[in-house]
């Protein structure tokens, strides 16, 4: 595939100039893509033999790309890092983001959750047609190569098959990832590295992740991957309408997902946490009431749980996760719109959506060059920031790839692309039905 026309802007010198990129997740190809239009001589580097793995599991789930709210709404969801993304997001918002995969050949629509996806609801092909242009462009891919850090002189080291090698370039833009799935490649083993090197770096913790329940065995044993349908969850002031699964420590899904921030500060805190299931929110308590209290005279448990309530088996055996049921149809109700759960501990890392902490904030310039290695720039999940999912993460990641590229053509004194001008909230969304 050839690069897309009019939208190059190269600079005549700067072939010369050799850039490395480490990591080949959406940021560091996003970067790769802007040097390379821009002429740099890209190489990316990544440890794993193929690229992007996160972000091809991603698409197992659709490949939720972006959110199609509007500008506000949409910024306050990385909550205390918001103003620091802000100008990064408006120089490659949604709606860029959204031309760009209709470029590679991937037109996306709005689902009725307001999320953006690629008709194709995968990421495999957006992949593969990316990876064809970034080779047309002149990027160069190696793969297996392990980042060990800096040598005295300031090449970066690489554990590659065919034993160690250096290279030394004239920037290099570090898009390692977070620590989540680590068997995707982004094993957070970048942290120590920079820890050295004086970076300051929040704890990497997990975020999007699912919530450890002492559940009995069972409860574990029967219901285990049982779906819990239509709930809402609630944590202090902070409900969530949606879905969760039981796994066999806990809880996970959606719903929990979207709390697991707050959850995650309550445990630290607090030790543990109780988390409110409504497991009838379109329901009032009284309506319920009045419907158990109709059930025929006589009738099991689980059948008023079933007819009355209508609860599906793993909902009802939830339920009965929090003691022996009151048989008082008001109680029972009550139980029902409001049953407790004490959450004693997060799921670990490696089973976490994203990553939490990461590169501060004050480590870096308003380019994302690290203060404390000049010409060293960072992009990603391995910033400190997060977000709910619903689109946010892999935005701010394209984002930060792209605005980590432009700071890397300033250092080099090389022209910048081309501002996007396009309407923030506006791009081909517009030309898509909603679905
Ligand atoms: C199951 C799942 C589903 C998801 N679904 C969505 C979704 O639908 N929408 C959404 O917005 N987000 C989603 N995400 C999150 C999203 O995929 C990540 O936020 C995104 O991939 C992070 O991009 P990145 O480029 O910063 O890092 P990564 O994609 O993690 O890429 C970092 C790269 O760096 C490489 N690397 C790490 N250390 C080294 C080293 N020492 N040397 C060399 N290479 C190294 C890794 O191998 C990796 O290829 C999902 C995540 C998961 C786990």
């Amino acid at each position: 595939m050839t690069p897309e026309a009019g939208n190059d802007s190269r600079n005549s010198d700067a072939g010369s100039l050799h850039v490395a990129i480490v990591g080949a997740g959406p940021a560091g190809l996003m970067a790769a893509e802007v040097l390379a239009r821009a002429g740099c001589a890209v190489s990316v580097y990544d440890r794993m033999p193929s690229p992007a793995r996160k972000f091809l599991i991603a698409g197992r789930g659709g490949l939720n790309l972006t959110h199609s709210e509007s500008r506000a709404p949409f910024l306050a969801r990385y909550g205390g890092a918001s103003d620091w993304l802000s100008p990064l997001i408006d120089a490659f918002p949604p709606a860029r983001l959204r031309e760009w995969a209709s470029g590679l050949g991937e037109p996306t629509f709005v689902g009725s959750s307001g999320r953006v996806f690629p008709k194709s609801f995968k990421a495999s092909p957006l992949l593969r047609a990316w990876l064809a242009r970034l080779d047309a462009l002149g990027v160069r891919l190696n793969s297996r190569h392990r980042w060990l850090g800096w040598n005295r002189d300031g090449a970066l080291c690489f554990a590659a098959p065919e034993g160690e090698c250096e290279v030394a370039t004239e920037a290099v833009l570090l898009a390692l990832g977070g620590a989540s799935w680590p068997r995707l490649g982004s094993d957070g083993g970048w942290a120590e590295i920079l820890r050295e090197e004086g970076v300051e770096i929040a704890p990497l913790r997990p975020a999007n992740s699912g919530v450890r329940i002492d559940w009995s065995a069972p409860f574990s044993a029967r219901f285990k991957g049982a779906p819990l349908k239509r709930i809402a969850l609630t944590l202090g002031q902070a409900r969530v309408r949606g879905e969760a699964m039981v796994d066999g420590g806990g809880l996970e899904g959606g719903a929990v997902y979207a709390l697991s921030g707050a959850l995650r500060e309550a445990i630290a805190r607090e030790g543990t946490a109780t988390l409110h299931v409504d497991l009838r929110p379109d329901v009032s308590e009284e309506a319920l009431a009045i419907r158990l209290a109709a059930s025929r005279k006589g009738e099991s448990m689980a059948n008023r749980l079933r007819k009355a309530a209508g609860l599906s088996p793993a909902a009802a055996g939830l339920l009965r996760e929090a003691g022996a049921l009151p048989a008082e149809p008001a109680a029972l109700a009550q139980r029902i719109k409001a049953l407790p759960l004490k959450a004693t501990g997060m799921a670990g890392l490696e089973r976490a959506i994203s990553t939490a902490g990461g590169i501060t904030r004050a480590m870096v310039d308003e380019q994302l060059m690290l203060t404390a290695r000049p010409g060293v720039f960072v992009a990603g999940e391995m910033l400190d920031w997060e977000a709910p999912t619903g689109g946010y993460l892999l935005q701010a990641c394209f984002a930060t790839g792209h605005a980590a590229a432009c700071g890397v053509l300033a250092r080099l004194g090389l022209g910048l692309p081309e501002p996007w001008r396009g309407r923030w909230d506006a791009g081909e969304a517009a030309a898509v039905a909603r679905e």
